[in-house]
């Protein structure tokens, strides 16, 4: 049996275990995916043992996104550039990063939404480490014009001047931008999620953005945030955040297993996992 696992602190919560071995098992594989809660003074030792064989890799998740760097030989995709790895691959003894963030995220709407950014105007409302991988991910899709809010402004002048090196056009928004300039509005921040700093609240005023916008919000739990509730009410198509995290999981999945991701069992599992936990919630 080979293992892979998520590397991260707390990793508890984790939705990957559940979506990854459904997708192994569809595919046959005799793989074993493992919750590897790494506090930072183990993240060395736990990096040198995915040499073995037994390992394909690791997805790795806060706080090791940025730490996780000098202990790999090779750097592929959008790894350096986005500044950040998700995904490690054991290739003979050798660990090459990966980021599968911003691209899962692009695939998300092309596959879920029918959007392709190719060409439009797209507002950014974060900038943390998951707004900096879709950054870097819509500038390689060749979105006309990336904007960036942030409730740090330095933050969002950080990422749009890291991301303009790559030549897309991108700036950093101040104040309340306005909305009705974009094709589509991404939450980026963790508000309106359970648990987290504000579950209630709202990352923009959404209902001011022009008909037919999409609004995406990266946050997955719960299913049906505010942001995506207030959009919906505003007559806009909406996207929530659990296509993006399938997709970065169906391609590291192909990274490690160079077979093609059964992206519809990943889902149907993970639907099933949030549906139960939405369900104590209530509770
Ligand atoms: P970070 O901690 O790196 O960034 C958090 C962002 O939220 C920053 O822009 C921060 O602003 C903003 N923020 C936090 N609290 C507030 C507040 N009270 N008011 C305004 N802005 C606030 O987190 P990540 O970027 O890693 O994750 C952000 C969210 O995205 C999380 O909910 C996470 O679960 C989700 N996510 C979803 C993924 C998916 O696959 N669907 C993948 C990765 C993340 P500031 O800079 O000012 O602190």
């Amino acid at each position: 049996m080979s293992l892979a696992g998520i590397l991260g602190h707390p990793v508890g919560h984790s939705l990957s275990p559940i979506f990854q071995n459904a997708a192994f098992k569809e595919c046959g594989l005799d793989v074993r995916y493992e919750l590897w809660d790494t506090p930072p003074e183990a993240l060395a030792g736990r990096v040198v043992s995915l040499r073995d064989p037994k390992y394909l890799g690791a997805n790795v998740t806060i706080p090791h996104k940025v730490a996780v760097f000098p202990l790999l030989d090779e750097l592929g995709g959008q790894a350096a550039r986005a500044g950040a790895v998700n995904t490690i691959v054991n290739r003979g003894g050798r660990l090459y990063g990966f980021n599968t963030d911003g691209p899962g995220f692009v695939a998300a709407l092309k596959n879920e939404s029918s959007f392709d950014p190719a060409g439009k105007s797209i507002l950014l409302v974060g900038a943390g480490g998951a707004a900096r991988g879709i950054a870097f991910a819509l500038a390689e899709a060749r979105a006309a014009h990336i904007s960036i809010v942030n409730r740090s402004p330095e933050r969002a002048l950080k990422l749009a001047a890291d991301v303009a090196v790559t030549g897309a056009e991108v700036r950093a928004a101040a104040g309340e931008p306005d909305l009705s300039r974009y094709d589509c509005i991404v939450n980026c921040t963790s508000l309106g999620m359970r648990g987290g700093p504000a579950p209630g609240e709202l990352p923009c005023a959404i209902g001011a953005a022009r008909p037919g916008a999409l609004a995406v919000d990266i946050v997955y739990t719960p299913a049906q945030t505010p942001f995506l509730t207030a959009a919906a009410a505003a007559g806009l198509k909406t996207l929530g955040g659990l296509p993006m995290l399938i997709y970065q999981g169906a391609l590291a999945f192909e990274l490690w297993t160079g077979v093609h991701a059964p992206v519809e069992v990943m889902f149907e599992a993970a639907r099933k996992a949030l549906a139960a936990r939405e369900s104590a919630a209530a509770r």
